[in-house]
């Protein structure tokens, strides 16, 4: 019998290691669970993951035209999960406009999505006052989330802290020497020993401040190469992205930089004034489908592979990960319902 099964307890119940968006999400549904939960961090602080300069957009919906079904299930899930971990997370939905000069791509782009309402422009003009008379054509996703990812972090931070979990920054030990029952491996791309066929894909992004413009969620403008949303941080800043280049440079090429700030202007000419405050950029840890992986051992589950999805599918990967360490599982099983038949 399992030693949780048994009561009887090692130094904690759950060791995570990394303390991204699956690492963070995993241990607060263990704590939750009633399990003594440690975390231990690589990096000084969470500057060290990737989802630090995320866009914050979760849309399951809007990325089904490239997104796997499994992720578009998971996000779905994830959104209902969300503001029962954390406060911040604002459900308000997210608008698609199509590329004026490609009146079409919208409709292509919709037999690939789902849940959706077309929207006219006097529904675009009442959803975001700021794009009336500019827009007269869209597609509004109402189950569709967005929050700060730096918050995101702080939040669950507070929230692991408030329940007596420790973040161990700056950890050098070795996972086989962690005093624990089970061991949750949630740590990106520096789990290539484990994972030999994860790569690093770039994804970028710009943070911007205007005044002029009023938006309350996420627009998606549909762009020939990438999945770019404007993104609504309050108090007159914006996020324009995030690009996804397939090398593993990791810095911002000048032509991303171009790329995200005419995109910004494309969709409201009046960002054209907007002050610039970042351009950042990170390397995500992506599997070859793209689809995130969960490895079940005996002791270890490993979970990598969540590409440019983490803080939209983590919720949903972190309670299945919990139902397999309640019941022993070898192997996940997703509860969630198929969305498509
Ligand atoms: C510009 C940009 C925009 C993005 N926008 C979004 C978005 O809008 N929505 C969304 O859902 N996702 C977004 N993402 C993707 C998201 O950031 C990733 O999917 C997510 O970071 C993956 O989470 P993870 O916890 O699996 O791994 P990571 O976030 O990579 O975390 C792994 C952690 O493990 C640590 N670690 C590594 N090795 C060790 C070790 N040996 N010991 C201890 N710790 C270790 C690392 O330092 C890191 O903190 C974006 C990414 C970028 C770069």
């Amino acid at each position: 019998m399992s030693e949780i099964a048994s009561g009887k307890r090692e130094t904690v119940d759950v060791a995570i290691v990394g303390a991204g968006p699956m690492g963070l999400v995993t241990a607060l549904m263990c704590l939750r669970a009633g399990l003594k939960v440690a975390i231990y961090e690589r990096q000084a602080d969470f500057a060290g993951s990737p989802a630090w300069n995320g866009t914050g957009v979760l849309a399951p919906d809007c990325e089904a035209d490239g997104a796997d079904a499994t992720i578009v299930d998971l996000g779905r899930r994830s959104i209902e999960l969300w503001p029962t971990l954390i406060p911040g997370i604002t459900l308000n939905g997210a608008l698609v406009l199509g590329n004026r000069r490609q009146p079409t791509a919208i409709d292509d782009y919709s037999t690939f999505v789902l849940n959706y309402e077309w929207v006219d422009e006097e529904r675009i003009a009442a959803l975001e006052p700021a794009l009336a008379a500019i827009y007269s054509r869209g597609m509004f996703f109402p189950q569709a989330a967005h929050a700060d990812p730096r918050l995101m972090f702080t939040g669950l931070r507070d929230v692991l802290e408030a329940g007596g979990v420790r973040i161990r920054f700056e950890w050098v030990g070795t996972i086989d020497g962690l005093q624990a029952e089970r061991i949750v491996d949630t740590r990106g791309l520096g789990a290539r020993d484990r994972f030999p066929e994860l790569r690093a894909v770039t994804a970028e992004m710009a943070q911007v401040r205007s005044h002029k413009v009023e938006l309350s969620r996420p627009v998606r403008l549909l762009h020939n190469r990438h999945s770019l949303y404007v993104t609504p941080r309050g108090q007159g800043v914006y996020v324009i992205g995030a690009t996804t280049v397939d090398d593993d440079r990791g810095g911002m090429s000048v032509r991303s930089a171009g790329e995200l700030m005419t995109h910004a202007v494309s969709l409201l000419p009046a960002f054209a004034d907007a002050e610039v405050l970042e351009l950042r950029s990170g390397l995500m840890p992506v599997l070859m489908n793209g689809v995130p992986k969960v490895q079940v051992g005996e002791r270890v589950i490993a979970v990598n592979g969540l590409y440019r999805y983490g803080w939209m599918v983590a919720p949903a990967i972190a309670e299945d990960l919990l139902r397999v360490i309640y019941t022993q599982a070898t192997k996940v099983i997703h509860a969630h319902r198929p969305i498509r038949p």
